[in-house]
């Protein structure tokens, strides 16, 4: 198949048409009006196989995980999906994995109302580029630069679950279906990134794990952090893992979580708790940000856990 009817094949139709692509694939750009008073939000992440994913993964996931990074990321700043871009680069034009692949992608742009509208496509070891376009009123998107002393830590979802399966998969040991969903069919919380608009005052999407990841947040906004990790929303097979190791690298310092970690003024709380009872996964609050620097983690036993300070490779496996 050459490159332009693999184009036409499976690419020109991706996602719900919009009212706001003037010129979608097929022309040298494509034309998409932005309303006034929104801002455009714009990410962009690489999939690449045998470091993100494993060459044999099934690619209808790596269609739907290659647009879900970029959904976490506008669901963190707390804009609404708009437009996508992909870039495509294939070993063989594979008619079956080009299917599967988009499938994956489809469904989950589908789900946002994210359309593909361009994108280029080369050959090469199998790679995935995605860039996505959100929009976000002036002055609403959520940064990692507004938390304050006195915020609420708080986070959605459960901590550990891909990082468990990856340990799993790479130990080439059986992983619980469940648990591999978690790594190869993140869900993008968009819709709570968005209810979150006025009231998180800073917000991060989990993509390397939360010590790391909160810890963006402090930086840029000069603050500190305690969290108490038995707080932390833990999933039956990783709380076994914690328990029985006392090792707290997977839900602190593992990877692919893409779940939302936000910082709520207290006076916000009950608008949030109102909204988390809508939801079919659970927002908890973990921890309090402070004016002195640093993250401090608290242990179920009152202690503290050693090096938490510098974050990732201090949580690797054994030390505590
Ligand atoms: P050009 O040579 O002008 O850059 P291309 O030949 O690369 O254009 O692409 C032709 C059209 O197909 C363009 O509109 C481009 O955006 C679109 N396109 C190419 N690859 C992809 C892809 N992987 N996904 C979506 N659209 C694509
Ligand atoms: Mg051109």
């Amino acid at each position: 198949m050459s490159e332009f009817a693999l184009i036409r094949a499976f690419l020109t139709d991706i996602g719900p048409p919009r009212a706001d692509v003037a010129l979608g694939v097929g022309d040298d750009c494509a034309l998409l009006a932005l309303p006034a008073g929104q801002l455009l939000a714009v990410s962009l992440d690489t999939l690449s196989a045998g470091i993100h994913f494993f060459p044999d993964c099934d690619p209808t996931a790596i269609g739907h995980k290659a647009l879900a990074v970029g959904l976490s990321d506008l669901a963190a700043m707390g804009a609404t999906p708009a437009w996508s871009t992909l870039a495509l680069t294939l070993p063989a034009a594979d008619d079956a994995w080009l299917r599967a692949f988009c499938a994956g992608f489809a469904a989950l742009s589908n789900a946002h109302g994210i359309r593909l509208v361009g994108g280029d496509t080369t050959r090469g070891p199998l790679s995935v580029t995605v860039q996505v376009h959100g929009q976000v009123p002036l002055g609403a998107a959520i940064r990692r630069d507004g938390a304050r002393p006195g915020d609420l830590v708080c986070v959605s979802g459960t901590l550990g679950d891909a990082g468990l399966a990856l340990r799993g998969l790479l130990a080439g040991e059986p992983v619980a279906p469940a648990l591999r969903r978690r790594l190869e069919y993140p869900t993008p919380r968009v819709e709570l990134g968005l209810a979150l608009r006025g009231l998180a005052s800073a917000m991060i999407d989990l993509s390397d794990g939360l010590a790391g990841d909160l810890g963006h947040i402090l930086t840029a906004s000069g603050v500190g952090a305690e969290l108490e990790l038995a707080k932390l929303p833990l999933s039956p097979p990783v709380a076994e893992v914690v328990a029985r190791t006392g090792d707290w690298s997977l839900p602190l310092a593992s990877g692919d979580d893409y779940e939302l970690c936000f910082c709520l003024p207290p006076a916000h709380a009950a608008q949030c708790q109102a909204f988390a009872a809508t939801l079919d996964y659970p927002l908890r609050h973990i921890g309090q940000i402070h004016a002195n620097a640093g993250l401090r983690c608290r242990l179920p036993d009152g202690g503290y856990l050693a090096d938490s300070l510098s974050g990732y490779d201090h949580f690797a496996a054994g030390r505590r």
